[in-house]
């Protein structure tokens, strides 16, 4: 198969992939702030990795894939200054911090777990590595990066320009920084306006505090990526992905406080997933304008006419490339759902479809290898569903005998459809699949279509039609085929 290549953000182009150790991937991913339920733009950022995960184990390769919890330093506005979204969040509901984070990391497994995402390897959290944090800190101080004002640490952004390429992933000069962030105010302790937070002392008010050397306080948010990142991965590692919003100046920050640590630049390929609108305005938890993964499940939400699958709604997000921007609709989401059913409809189809001893009508090596161009193509899912729409095409028409194909190709679809569709994609056949409806609605069902059948073979065509479409009214659709008839549900 061809060499996959990924869209690097710190270079802007596309490149070929090759692994720091040979068959080994060391992959870190920014995860969720725990203060509230996670909104499909969220969900949508995870999936993408989780997406990129799947692939790699697919390829072969050994994934150590690291995805942090944020349960503190994360301040409002992503700012220096401001309450703990956490703390603030618990002050507001008057319930501890940790309760705060319980909840939602609780949510956060739950929404991925409804969504059929694979579990990261580690699960690191900011609170359960003050002490590496602290030890960043101080090598940072050591080489000269950092000062400490009445009890605070900052990042001297302007030293480590001196020496070192400040803004390289952002692609912004510090110049224009210089010009566009606001003055200081006199209230603050730091040197120039651009400096970040490594520790913060605590005001007597906040609850979320820590010894440190220099003050009881708190990490300033970009930190703990830093030092949870090395601590798993090593100080260079070969994936660092996270949402297109974070790289500045969260990335940026990350990139700085390893290279002022441990003196070099920790990641060799940068991935931004893209963002998920709402109305053409990205879904985002502090503006409202969102949607929570429940109100799929439910269809009771006012951007809703109706409750999809979770499966539909991965189906969904996956359709478009995870460095596009995404705009949610209501009617996309009804056309997604119509491509999915097609696509389960044709896998179950598959299952009971006969080789014939004549040659395919169809070439499957050339399929495969399509397949694997776009997964190969930086990720790119659209291109593959359209790939897996081309077998759709060609199974049905098997299905109506159109077309042959010979045993051996029919194992090879059999396999690459598991492997594509559920294994990379992470799709689940769970509404129009017949296989779902085990038991006694499949019993029933079965004994309707046997029931027409008799009605046909005695040729009462209008008993036979009214079984049919008495079915299809409740939304149960037969489909004749050359070795019977089999039954979809619609949801
Ligand atoms: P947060 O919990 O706010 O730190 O966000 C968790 C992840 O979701 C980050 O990688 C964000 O970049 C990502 N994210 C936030 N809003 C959106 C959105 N509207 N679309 C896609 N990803 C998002
Ligand atoms: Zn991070």
């Amino acid at each position: 198969m061809k060499d996959l290549h990924i869209y690097n953000s710190l270079s802007g182009e596309k490149e070929k992939f090759i692994p720091l150790e040979e068959g080994f991937v060391g992959m870190y991913v920014c995860g969720p702030t725990v203060y509230s339920n996670v909104h499909l733009g969220n969900v949508r950022t995870f999936m993408s990795f989780d997406m990129v995960f799947r692939y790699l184990k697919h390829l072969g390769y050994t994934v150590r894939y690291v995805r942090n919890i944020t349960d503190a330093g994360h301040l409002e506005n992503d700012a220096d200054s401001g309450e703990d979204r956490i703390s603030k969040k618990a002050n507001l509901e008057k319930i501890e911090p940790m309760e705060v984070v319980q909840r939602y990391t609780v949510d956060f497994h739950q929404t991925l777990n409804d969504f059929n995402f694979l579990p990261p390897s580690i699960e690191p959290t900011a609170t359960g590595h003050i002490i590496e944090q602290i030890e960043t800190i101080k090598e940072i101080i050591k080489n000269g990066f950092a000062y400490e004002v009445n009890g605070s640490v900052y990042f001297d952004v302007l030293k480590f320009n001196e020496t070192k390429d400040y803004g390289k992933l952002s692609k912004r000069n510090i110049e224009d920084l210089i010009h566009n962030t606001r003055t200081l105010d006199g209230q603050s302790d730091k040197k120039n306006p651009q400096d970040f937070a490594l520790w913060k002392k605590a005001e007597k008010y906040h609850i979320m505090r820590w010894p440190s050397p220099w003050s009881d306080g708190f990490p300033g948010w970009h930190l703990e990526c830093t030092a949870m990142s090395t601590k798993y991965l090593g100080k260079k590692f070969d994936i660092h992905g996270g949402g297109m919003d974070l790289k500045f100046p969260h990335h940026e920050c990350e990139i700085a406080q390893s290279e002022a640590s441990h003196g070099n630049d920790p990641v060799n390929v940068w991935m931004h997933a893209n963002m998920l609108t709402l109305n053409g305005q990205k879904m985002a938890k502090s503006t409202g304008n969102n949607i929570l993964p429940y109100e799929f499940f439910t269809g009771k939400s006012k951007h809703l006419s109706k409750k999809y699958s979770a499966s539909v709604v991965r189906f969904f997000i996956l359709q478009a490339h995870y460095r596009s921007v995404l705009d949610f609709s209501d009617k996309a989401l009804l056309a997604s759902e119509k491509g999915y059913n097609k696509l389960m409809d044709a896998v179950n189809t598959l299952s009971a479809i006969k080789a014939s001893n004549k040659t395919s009508d169809f070439d499957i090596m050339v399929w495969i290898e399509d397949c694997y161009k776009a997964m190969n193509d930086d990720f790119n899912s659209p291109i593959l569903i359209a790939e897996l729409f081309r077998i759709v095409k060609f199974i049905n028409q098997i299905n109506d005998q159109q077309a042959t194909i010979s045993p051996q190709d029919l194992a090879l679809i059999s396999k690459h459809i598991k492997e594509f569709v559920f294994d990379i994609l992470g799709l689940k056949t769970e509404i129009s699949s017949v296989t779902r409806f085990e038991g006694k609605l499949k019993e029933t069902v079965d004994l309707l279509i046997s029931m027409r059948k008799e009605a046909r073979a005695n040729k009462d065509f209008e008993m036979s039609d009214k079984i049919r479409d008495s079915l299809k009214e409740i939304g149960i659709q037969l489909k004749d085929g050359k070795d019977g008839t089999i039954f979809t549900i619609e949801n």
